[in-house]
């Protein structure tokens, strides 16, 4: 890669900045979206995660299909339903498939962007399939893309460290390789802040760019800022590094660098770089605009992963509040479906009128 990873911050920013204009001009986007967390029973315990509750635990628990449609039924004008949940062994492959077939069902022009890989991972393992199988049944059930979560950093040294029960980097790479080369198209993401170095940074960066090389299949990249809170990783680094505030301006400060070196890195060849509300805040998801990202997440409506984690900024966003951010940082906002189609009727934010098209899946 090129030799922009030494510039000084200000000079780098000024790059990034040029170079998200040059794609996108002043358009920012967004996506009227909701999650649906369907269990917090997870085996694997991460030690970042202030979300899953290990099997029999106090809140260790999952709720059924019914009660999962009855919460998407309040949002019925998104355009997308993100469904992930931990990792609960008692949770039979057929759940994921009654569940995908259910929603998809009751609203059936809503895209389905469903389970992480390492979700994929385990529900390879309980139903004896390959990753090649297991997906192209996802797809054939409804699913439409999936989220590129459960990355954290694609090197195993870090992975080990932050949550060595995690799929390894490379079964993570084969999942979503495999997804791609089955049509459904994916994000990525990285989960910055905690032990990384530059280097890892680095490294990750070039086994998306290899993937993306090859499949085409990445929408866009998400740099999710590590939450310390609530969470055993977060009080073990709040101690090493002389307390939360420290913390949390260094966490701070790993953000301002990487997301232009993220623009200037990846986006030539994933376009999309995403900023995100839940861990930066409104104002400084706002900020972030002008360092490399052309697009402002979604509405969420139902975020609770980043809250439990001691998160400060809330679950829903709603679409007037982001145009409202986009626009005080001098930008237009559009909204987009999931693969970054059009919307029609962008503008009309009534609710009920929110419905797009259908989306095709993605074709090679
Ligand atoms: S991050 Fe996901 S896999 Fe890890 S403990 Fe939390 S819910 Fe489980």
């Amino acid at each position: 890669m090129k030799d922009f990873w030494r510039l000084p911050l200000a000079e780098l920013t000024e790059r990034a900045r040029e170079a998200v204009q040059a794609v996108h001009g002043n358009t920012v986007t967004y996506v009227v979206n909701r999650n649906a967390n369907f269990t917090r029973v997870c085996q694997v315990g991460c030690a970042f995660c202030g979300f899953g509750r290990r099997p029999g635990t106090v809140g260790a628990t999952s709720d059924t299909i019914d009660q999962v449609v009855a919460r998407v039924a309040k949002t019925p004008w998104v355009t997308e339903v993100c469904l992930q949940g931990g990792i609960d062994p008692n949770l039979s492959p057929d759940y994921y498939f009654d569940l995908v077939r259910a929603l998809r069902s009751a609203f059936p022009r809503v895209h389905l962007h469903a389970f992480s890989p390492m979700e994929i991972d385990s529900l390879c393992e309980k139903a004896g399939q390959e990753p090649e199988e297991m997906v192209v049944r996802l797809r054939a059930a409804g699913v439409g893309s999936i989220p590129g979560t459960a990355a954290e950093v694609l090197v195993n040294r870090v992975r080990r460290k932050i949550s060595r029960n995690k799929l390894p980097a490379e079964r993570w790479i084969r999942v979503v390789r495999a997804a791609h080369l089955a049509g459904l198209r994916s994000s990525a993401t990285i989960m910055f802040g905690h032990v990384e170095t530059w280097d890892d940074i680095r490294a990750h960066f070039e086994v998306l760019r290899r993937i993306q090389g090859e499949t085409g299949g990445f929408t866009e990249f998400v740099p999710l800022a590590f939450v310390p809170y609530e969470n055993r990783l977060g009080k073990m680094l709040a101690q090493r590094h002389g307390g939360m505030a420290r913390l949390e301006m260094r966490i701070r400060r790993r953000a301002r660098r990487l997301y232009p070196l993220a623009r200037l890195s990846l986006g030539d060849l994933i376009p999309n770089l995403q900023t995100s509300w839940v861990k930066l805040g409104v104002e400084g998801a706002a900020e972030s605009l002008d360092w490399g990202c052309n697009d402002f997440g979604g509405t969420l409506y139902e975020e609770s992963i980043t809250r439990s984690s001691g998160g400060r900024h809330g679950e829903r966003l709603e679409p007037e509040a982001i145009e409202a951010a986009i626009r005080r940082a001098g930008r237009i906002p559009r909204r987009r479906t999931t693969l970054y189609g059009v919307v029609k009727n962008p503008f009309s934010l009534g609710k009920k009128s929110c419905q797009p098209s259908p989306e095709g899946h993605f074709a090679l």
